[in-house]
């Protein structure tokens, strides 16, 4: 039977009186209009639609949705990677003549792009430490436009005086920008903090499998959340419409992987703190942490999955537990369903001088681990073998 010539593009899926409980992924880089006016009424407004995928999509924007009720905000954006959103901040909200104060100790490349790119483009930059709040005042000059800070800092595990710096900023009229990717909404909600603009690495725990990545960026503003997202279309900082869905499948269980990984790892530092050969154990509701009447505060008793930790030894102690640590991935990522360790010293830190290190308490014993949802048994027996491993040498 001779087939009936048919243009390229179907018309669309098969009629359902029933309806997919699933979002559909939209791969469609192009949506078509009817008319020119119907085209006109899209961008001038009157009607609503997608128009081309680089200035968004269905799967961003059911993402991005969920995120905005975590964090309690409207209408953010989400970007092809945690860095992309910290872009469309510092870059997008930014002018040659301005001045950005940042944590010091900031995520690596997050560092980067105030030490490197920041000033070759005519803003100038200055660290300040956010437990502090006089440091970050020391720091500010009448053309500060933003305080970037993390509330839990890598590796560290320090607590920022979010609530003190929030009303600097208030007080300065600078916004306060929060990278709320350690901590998460589960722990605390940074806008209830004064914070202006909260930043995600999607990548992290909230999408959970480290098959994904992406970021999200939202202000209380909408103003200022529309002209990081005008400045990440421009810049191409687009998501991928697969990713996006796979990122609102693992959202889904975010909660719930964060309270079994929180609870492993609070498990896990008691267990840690006793054991021969560690000296020193990081867990934001420890009451030997330094910050632990600032954490008790904040985080509710949400210390969270990320645990660090320091053996005696030096590096030979440390290689040989990274050995015996046997089944735990020794990778430089974190919030993944797998637990997963790593050395600030050989990795994240290694540009850092050993004394530039010491000051900032990270030796070579040093180990940060994010817990995921193993049995805590198991997890405890691999560490121990990892102890015993390095208590050899
Ligand atoms: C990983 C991370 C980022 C960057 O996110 P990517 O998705 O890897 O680009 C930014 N901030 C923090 C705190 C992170 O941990």
């Amino acid at each position: 039977m001779a087939m009936k010539p048919t243009l390229q593009r179907p018309g669309g899926l098969p009629a359902s009186a029933s309806t997919s409980v699933v979002t559909p992924i939209m791969p469609s880089v192009v949506y078509a209009s009817d008319t020119p006016d119907s085209l006109d009424d899209q961008y001038e407004g009157r009607s609503s639609g997608y128009t081309y995928a680089r200035e968004g999509h269905p799967n961003a924007d059911v993402l991005g949705q969920r995120i905005d009720l975590l964090e309690g905000c409207e209408d953010g954006v989400v970007t092809g990677s945690g860095m992309a959103a910290v872009s469309a901040v510092l870059l997008g909200l930014t002018k040659a003549g301005d001045h950005v104060v940042g944590g010091n100790q900031l995520y690596g490349r997050s560092l980067r792009m105030m030490t490197e790119d920041l000033p070759r483009l005519g803003i100038a930059t200055s660290l300040a430490d956010p437990t502090d709040v006089a440091s970050v005042r020391a720091a500010l000059r009448p053309e500060t436009k933003m305080v970037v800070i993390e509330v839990v800092s890598n590796p560290t595990l320090r607590i920022a005086d979010i609530d003190g710096i929030a009303e600097l900023c208030r007080e300065a009229g600078v916004l306060l920008v929060v990278d709320n990717t350690f901590t998460t909404p589960a722990a605390i909600k940074p806008f209830e903090h004064g914070a202006d603009i909260v930043i995600h690495s999607i990548t992290k725990l909230l999408a959970g499998h480290s098959d994904v990545t992406l970021g999200w960026v939202g202000a209380k503003d909408p103003e200022l959340t529309q002209r990081m997202r005008v400045f990440a279309v421009t810049t191409g900082m687009t998501p991928s419409p697969y990713e996006c869905w796979l990122a609102e499948r693992g959202l889904m269980t975010f909660q719930l992987r964060f309270d079994r990984a929180q609870a492993t790892a609070e498990r896990l530092g008691a267990h840690l703190a006793g054991r021969q050969g560690v000296t020193r154990v990081l867990y934001p509701t420890r009451p030997d942490h330094p910050d632990a009447a600032r954490a008790q505060g904040l985080l509710k008793g949400q210390g969270g999955n990320m645990l660090s930790f320091e053996i005696e030894g030096g590096r030979a102690a440390a290689n040989a537990f990274a050995h015996a640590a046997d089944g735990i991935a020794f990778a430089p990522t974190l919030g993944d369903v797998g637990t997963t360790l790593s050395h600030p010293a050989s990795s994240s830190h290694r540009a850092l001088t050993p004394e530039g290190r010491s000051a900032i308490g990270i030796s070579e014993g040093f180990f940060r681990v994010s817990v995921g949802l193993e049995e805590p048994e198991a997890l405890m027996a691999t560490f121990d073998a990892g102890l015993e491993a390095a208590g050899q040498i």
